[in-house]
Order: structure tokens, then sequence, then C-alpha cells
């Protein structure tokens, strides 16, 4: 969808609202698709003393699977945006200014630019996520596996020491 911002453009002062919803179904994303669900956004674009300010705050649930224990989960995301909006650049190198076209912006390309850059790239469903045992896959967080009571952590650490020592 383009926001027609023309009737605003030259009047110091007036603002326009505006919502949109994003379909990023088909975006595949970290081997997975985590935009199962409507991205929903809603804004306002206030001329401020002749320059451009939109501010908008985009929200979804996304689908997502956990790094450490291979479980889809979901987490809502709620991101807040602002940009700077511009008919013509006068220095060339600000990236910061969104230019419009025809007094117009294209909803859809900016704010899938603004999801698919705010998404981490690493998600872990609790940050007390046990994980998944190195040696034999079994979910830690359902308790400890076999493997776990045969590898005592100070015996490894004394094995290794004692391993450079004859090195020596
Ligand atoms: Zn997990
Ligand atoms: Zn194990």
């Amino acid at each position: 969808m383009r926001l027609d911002l023309r009737t605003i453009i030259h009047r110091p002062g007036a603002e326009l609202p505006f919502e949109h919803t994003l379909d990023l179904s088909q975006v595949d994303l970290f081997e997975a698709c985590p935009f199962a669900h409507p991205v929903h956004i809603h804004g306002m674009v206030r001329n401020r003393a002749g320059a451009l300010e939109l501010k908008a705050v985009v929200d979804t649930t996304l689908e997502l699977v956990c790094d450490r224990c291979l479980k889809p989960f979901r987490q809502e995301m709620e991101l807040p945006v602002e940009h700077l909006l511009a008919e013509t650049l006068e220095q060339e190198e600000d990236d910061d200014i969104l230019l419009l076209e025809d007094g117009q912006l294209d909803l859809d390309e900016v704010f899938t630019t603004d999801v698919i850059l705010a998404m981490e790239p690493k998600h872990v469903c609790s940050e007390d996520c046990k994980g998944l045992c190195p040696k034999c896959g079994a979910d830690l967080n359902e308790g400890p596996c076999r493997c776990k009571a045969d590898v005592d952590p100070r015996l490894a650490v004394l094995a290794q020491l004692l391993d450079k020592e004859s090195d020596d």
C-alpha cells in the first residue's frame, strides 16, 4: 500500500494517521517462516515545521524455533519505528531519510525492511532453556539424561591440566 502524503507535505502541523497490515507469511528466515500471523502497523506522519516525521508501532506474533532445544514457540513482537521522510535529499549520504515518490510512501517496502532487520539471529524459548544434550540429544528441560552422570566437569578439567603438565 502506498500512503499518499501530498495533503500534509506543505502544511506544517498537519498529521496523517495510518494503519496497515503486512502479509509476510511467505518470508523464509532462519530456515523457517516466523511471520505466520498478520503483521499490524499503527502509525502517524506529522509535518513538523516542514519536515515529515513518521512514528509507528509494528506488532505481530512470531512463530520461532528455539536454538537450544529445537522446540517451536511463539513470541510477541512489538517494534517501535521512526523515520524522517523527504521529497528530495539535500545531503546524499543521509541514509536515514526515506525518499517519497510522487509524495507517496511505499508502506510494504518500508515496514518489511524494518521488521526483517529487527529480527534477532538467535531465539531461545526461555532464558533458562537447558537445551539438548550434545551427546545423546535428549531434551535436558525434561530432566537430566543418562550420559550426564559419567561426565564430571571437575575430572575433565583435571585431566586437561595433568595432560598439559606432562607435555612440558
Ligand atoms: Zn528451548
Ligand atoms: Zn545425554
